[in-house]
Parts: C-alpha cells; structure tokens; sequence
C-alpha cells in the first residue's frame, strides 16, 4: 500500500480537532486573564466570574445549575470521582459491604475501577453482559438490585460500539424507590431493601447527538469531557445531583464546591464553555445525527457486503451514528491498523486509552463472537467525515 499524504481522520471518538472558535476563545482568555480564580484580588475575581459563567453555560447544557457541576481533569477522573467517592462514602458511614451493578460496556475509567474494587473484596459488584448485539435492557438492571445496590454506573453511548443504553428508562424505573438516607439509618429503610441507589451516567460520547437534561434522564452523576467535541484536552467536568452522598478523591483545597481540590484549568474551563455552546440545541445536534447517520449508512453497506466482514454492535437507533465497528476475518489489528495509517486513515481496534494495545477490549469480548482470526476495526466519524473505501 502507498502512502498517502492527504489525512482521512476517522477515529473522533478517541479526540477531535480544536474548533478554531475553542481555540481563540481560550487564546483570548490566556492574554488577559491570568489569575488564580480562588485569589480575592482583582486578578482572581476577574478569573472567576469567567469560570463562573462557563460553568452557568455548561451546566444550562444539562438542565442543571452551575453549582451542580464539578470541574475535573477529564472524564477517566470524574469516573474515578464518581465511582470511588460515592463508595468511600459509603464505607464511611456504614459497616455493610456495597454492591454495584456496572456494565462490561463501561470505559476502563469505570469497568477497571469496579473490578479493581471487587477484587480487593471492597465491594459486591455486578457487571452486566450486553446481549450478541451490544445492547442493555432496563430488566437486564432492574433484576440485579440488591439491598445494599448503593451505584449503578451505566454508560450513555458506548465509544467502543456504538450502543445507545436506556438511560432514562432506568432512571425512570428507580425514581420510584426511597432515596438513601445516611446516617442515622432507618432500620426500616435498611430492612425494606427498596432504596435507591446513585445512578451514575458517562455521557462522554452522548453529549453530541442526545438529549443530557439530568432530570429527564433521572441520574444522579453524569460524567462528560471537552475533546470529544472538540474542545482541549485534560478538562472535563462531574454533574452532581444536590443530596448525591460523595467524597473527593484527593485532597489540599476547597475548590469546586470541596469536591476536586486543585487551581482550576482555566483556558481550559472556557475552551469547554465554548465546545459545549459549539454543540447548540438539542434540535441542530440532532441535525447533526441525520446527516452522519447517512455517511455511517454507505460505510456500512460497503462494508458489510463483504463476506469476511461482520458487524460489531446494535443497528438502527440503537446505535449512535457516528460509530463504526466491525470484525474482519483472516487479518489481524495491528497490520490492519498500521496498513490504514500508511493508506492515510487514522482508524482503531478501540479505546485508545490502553495505550497502544491492538488486544480486543473487554467490550468487544463480552460480545462473545469474535473470531480468533479477526481484526477489530472502529471508524468514528465526525462532522465533516466523507465515505472513503477501507477495504
Ligand atoms: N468515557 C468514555 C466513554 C470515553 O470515550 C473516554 C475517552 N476515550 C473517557 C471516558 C475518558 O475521557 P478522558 O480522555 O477525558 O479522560
């Protein structure tokens, strides 16, 4: 195969290009705003009433108040905040073991969290198997809550697959159990075995085509990221329902409502208000989703046609539309990926976030189909993406 010159990115699931608007945004801000947002002085407040109207934007994104959300490093911390710090919390107040229910669709920022976790003996955990296509059921959830559920942390939009889970339906479904009161602990409560457990989202590859407002999808912890959609890296962000019980995992400061200590990234914060306003309207993101949803068709028509090809994943609305996955018999990951890159496609087995690893993932095994001879391709596409022949 030659080598091309002329790119064809395909892989904006693992990051995206800056928008140039993001862009001068931030450069905008780092010229005149360089103060420590916690310093009282005029530098600072200037810095800080910034932040404060990123966040307002941001969390008007979700249908939240600005006090609601926690500024993070990116999204693999506000898992790790989420999962650890609601779990730590627990174990502060009670002497009973927790149980989680997860998925094995989760990013390693949760499955290896929980597993980790659960191999420590630190909690009960239940990782729920998707079905051959990559889907969840709402019964799939609701069947494994146990008295002492205290997270079900279930993944919005696999970045692996593609798969759109029934968030708002499980939300819907626990709305209906007592929350969880600490302490003291109502011996009732305890015994009833009817309390409800936080309800953590990663919405990380979400935020492009679906609806986030917090309250229609009933969660109580929403992880998102900015460089998915194009934004800068290392900043991300935590929604938290007021009430939800959690603890931070580090330690040394006040900031971000004593949830993340640490002086805030703060070109970054401003790069993320921006990616978000970026998005638009629930209806221009859906837009949006039409118009990929079609490119995403002819790939998969192609694709599909041949023999050795098979599809990895839901299809139709099941699956968002800027995923692709497929195995590819009788060629392995690595030669298939390195062959891409030298024919100019920037494509990938996976999650880029285990770095380099051309091993198929703890998603695509739970699958249960992969052929030993096969190479696992995932095409991302983005906004701008036009079909191009792979194979
Ligand atoms: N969750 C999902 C679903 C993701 O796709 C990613 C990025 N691969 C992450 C979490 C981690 O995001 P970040 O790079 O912001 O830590």
């Amino acid at each position: 195969m030659l080598y091309m010159t002329k790119r064809n990115y395909l892989d904006n699931a693992a990051t995206t290009h800056l928008h140039k608007e993001v862009m001068k945004a931030m450069r905008e801000f780092e010229k005149k705003y360089y103060g420590n947002p916690s310093s009282v002085h005029r530098e600072g407040q200037q810095a800080r009433a910034r932040i404060d109207f990123a966040r307002a934007g941001i969390a008007q994104f979700f249908g939240a108040k600005p006090q609601e959300i926690i500024f993070t490093s990116g999204a693999t911390e506000s898992n790790n905040l989420a999962i650890y710090g609601v779990i730590n919390y627990h174990l502060k107040h009670r002497k009973t073991k927790p149980h989680v229910i997860t998925t094995d669709l989760e990013h390693h920022s949760v499955h290896s969290v929980v597993k980790i976790l659960k191999a420590r003996g630190v909690v009960e955990a239940t990782f729920i198997k998707p079905d051959s296509s990559g889907m969840i059921t709402l019964e799939k959830i609701i069947k494994n809550l146990k008295k002492n559920t205290i997270l079900i942390s279930v993944i919005f939009v696999s970045n692996e697959i593609g798969s759109v889970l029934p968030i708002r339906e499980i939300g819907k479904a626990l709305s209906n159990l007592q929350p969880k009161t600490y302490p003291p602990a109502s011996a009732r409560h305890e015994r009833a075995g009817n309390l409800k457990p936080i309800f953590h989202t990663d919405a990380v590859q979400a935020v492009k085509f679906y609806n986030c407002n917090v309250d229609k999808l009933g969660v109580d912890l929403v992880t998102f990221s900015a460089h998915k959609i194009q934004g800068p890296k290392g900043i991300g962000g935590l929604y938290v329902r007021p009430g939800t019980k959690l603890v931070p995992i580090m330690q040394g400061g006040t900031q971000e409502y004593e949830l993340r200590p640490g002086t805030q990234n703060t070109a970054g914060i401003i790069g993320m208000a921006k990616a978000y306003e970026l998005l638009g309207p629930l209806e221009q993101r859906q837009k949006n989703a039409e118009k990929i949803k079609k490119i995403q068709e002819i790939f998969l028509n192609n694709l599909l046609k041949k023999s050795r090809v098979k599809l990895n994943g839901p299809t139709g609305d099941d699956r968002a539309p800027d995923n692709i996955n497929i195995a590819i018999k009788g060629i392995d990951s690595d030669t298939l990926i390195a062959k891409l890159d030298l024919a100019g496609i920037a494509a990938s087995t996976g999650s880029a976030c285990v770095s380099g690893s051309t091993e198929p993932s703890h998603v695509i095994k739970s699958l249960g189909k992969l052929d030993k001879n096969s190479a696992v391709l995932r095409l991302s596409l983005g906004k701008n993406s036009k079909y191009i022949k792979i194979l």
